[in-house]
């Protein structure tokens, strides 16, 4: 019995350890990645980030995209400290507006509009993304009613997804219109706060759906007048 009581105890505190180093190594890795970031990229840009300082931010744009760590905004848009404003949420969901329940949602999305005067707002969806995957799992209430929660604002997509796929696909498939239907709602979403209707009746604020495709790198973006989303490259070619 002692002997188990040891096991017991000694095997729990290995596993501590373990778990322990792990987590080290994993801060140590970041360490290094700050010390890289100072050396390198901080060094060659420091004049940019003094005079971010001294100027105060005012970034055209405010990016709203997933929480999923595959999809980096400022890589994805090769895009420099001080261009985005970003709102980052599981699913790239926004509530609609609520004037009596703000979240940090509405507050960051006020402060955009009415104090850094933004001009454009990009909703990005992308690929294999799990919040949209989450609407179609049994998901347990006890363990992630938070999650189950946050992400009925999906429901509208996954409903119009399910007519419109109509077990004609794969789940794949299923997945990837919820995605980008679900990009399309959160931009009505928006539609709903009073001060980015009105910037946008009066054409000072343009809002903008995309979807990112993780596994090869491409952004389509929405187009409202074809109803549908085609490659962000065009847009180059276009102009
Ligand atoms: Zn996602």
């Amino acid at each position: 019995m002692r002997q188990f009581f040891l096991f017991l105890v000694f095997g729990c505190a290995m596993m501590g350890v373990a778990a322990k180093d792990e987590l080290i190594d994993e801060t140590l890795k970041y360490a290094k990645g700050h010390q890289d970031f100072k050396d390198l990229y901080f060094k060659q840009h420091e004049q940019e980030f003094v005079r971010l300082v001294e100027q105060g931010q005012s970034p055209q744009t405010l990016y709203i995209g997933c929480s999923d760590s595959r999809v980096v905004p400022s890589l994805i848009t090769n895009t420099r400290p001080g261009d985005l404003f970003v709102i980052r949420t599981a699913g790239n969901f926004v509530p609609p507006f609520q004037e009596t329940c703000p979240d940090g949602v509405a507050a960051t999305l006020q402060y955009a509009l009415e104090v850094l005067g933004v001009k454009h707002i990009i909703v990005c969806g992308h690929s294999h993304c799990g919040a949209i995957k989450g609407l179609y799992d049994k998901l347990d209430p006890a363990k992630l009613g938070l999650v189950d929660k946050w992400i009925r604002y999906g429901e509208p997509a996954k409903k119009m997804a399910m007519q419109t796929i109509n077990d004609k696909g794969s789940k794949e498939q299923l997945y990837e219109v919820t995605e980008k239907i679900s990009v399309i709602f959160q931009l009505e979403n928006l539609l709903t706060y009073p001060f980015i209707k009105k910037r946008v009746d009066d054409k000072q604020l343009e809002l903008h759906g995309w979807y990112y495709t993780i596994e090869t790198g491409e952004i389509d973006y929405y187009d409202p007048e074809l109803y549908t989303f085609k490659d962000l490259i065009t847009k180059i070619s276009s102009k």
